[in-house]
């Protein structure tokens, strides 16, 4: 059980703070899907980390719109939406091949996949772009009530990626609601928190809520193992069964669909990153940087050996 990534962040206040996305300047009702396959890209530089990350970031509208924010725009944002324009409008590789020279310099964080791997250069291009990409940032409030007094805290994290921790054991498959409720089920019930109000060491309760319109998840597949002083990292393809719709979250009574997924396949020595994305005619299709062509392919979910990150949407009536 993981809470660094929500309980580590900085404690706002005592009261929630529910300001969503829905005052930011795009809104999910607007939000068509793409009528047709992008661009197809292919392999050259061991690169297809980079391909897959840009088609999965292809589905969000505001990515490949050209940029009107008030503040600034310096070269990174504007080479990025550039990027994804040109997959999305079918456009020439000059663009991607352009934001491809700025980000030689990030060589991911640990490659804990052997490669540079889609989550950790999408936190990447977060750090660097982040007035767009606070648009797809999760917020979740924390809810820690201690039992004796009632006392309830609130903390608030705006994480890009909801990471799933896959739990311990699991030998023949696992469904989406079994991961999140070993990843947000806990309870301190052994008096190891100080309460903040009445001051002593209470059990507490934990709970979420959120309101997102956007979750990017991340299905974490790769573990560190420690082999005396060397670490090493061992991945676990373990199939995963989801919906692509009716999806439940934790921390809120919406209904989520998935639009696009991040597939790591083979090993950590030799694997390969690629992404399924559903159009608007709710075909899925399959972006693989070492095939000719973008072809109709099975949605992801289906014991989904091979599934890391899955680009959930808030289920509405408008959509086309
Ligand atoms: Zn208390």
């Amino acid at each position: 059980m993981t809470l660094e990534s929500t309980l580590g962040d900085v404690p706002v206040s005592d009261t929630p703070n529910n300001q969503g996305l829905g005052q930011k300047s795009f809104s999910i009702l607007n939000w068509n899907l793409l009528t047709s396959p992008g661009l197809s890209l292919r392999n050259e530089k061991n690169n297809c980390w980079y391909h897959a990350t840009l088609h999965f970031l292809s589905v969000f509208p505001p990515f490949s719109e050209s940029l009107n924010y008030n503040e600034q725009v310096s070269e990174f944002p504007r080479r990025f939406t550039d990027a994804i324009s040109a997959i999305v409008r079918k456009q020439n590789l000059t663009p991607i091949n352009h934001l491809f020279e700025l980000i030689k310099d990030f060589q991911g964080v640990n490659n804990r996949y052997g490669q540079i791997a889609v989550p950790d250069f999408l936190e990447y291009l977060s750090t660097q772009i982040t007035s767009l990409f606070d648009l797809v940032r999760f917020q979740l409030t924390t809810k820690l009530q201690c039992l004796k007094c009632k006392w309830i805290s609130y903390r608030i994290s705006h994480d890009l990626l909801f990471k799933l921790y896959i739990p311990p054991g699991s030998k023949t498959k696992c469904s989406i609601s079994q991961l999140f409720d070993y990843n947000t089920s806990a309870d301190f019930l052994d008096q190891s928190i100080s309460c903040g109000k009445c001051c002593q060491r209470t059990g507490h309760q934990l709970s979420y809520e959120h309101q997102s319109d956007i979750i990017m998840l991340e299905i974490i597949r790769v573990s560190e193992k420690k082999r005396g002083n060397r670490i090493t990292w061992r991945k676990n393809m373990l199939p995963i069964s989801f919906p692509t719709s009716g999806i439940s979250v934790p921390g809120t009574d919406r209904k989520y669909q998935v639009v696009a997924s991040c597939h790591h396949r083979g090993t950590l020595r030799s694997g390969h990153w690629i992404t399924k994305l559903m159009i608007a005619d709710r075909n899925w299709h399959e972006f693989d940087d070492l095939r000719s062509d973008i072809f109709v392919t099975q949605a992801p979910g289906v014991n989904d050996s091979s599934v890391v990150v899955l680009f959930l949407r808030a289920e509405s009536t408008s959509l086309r």
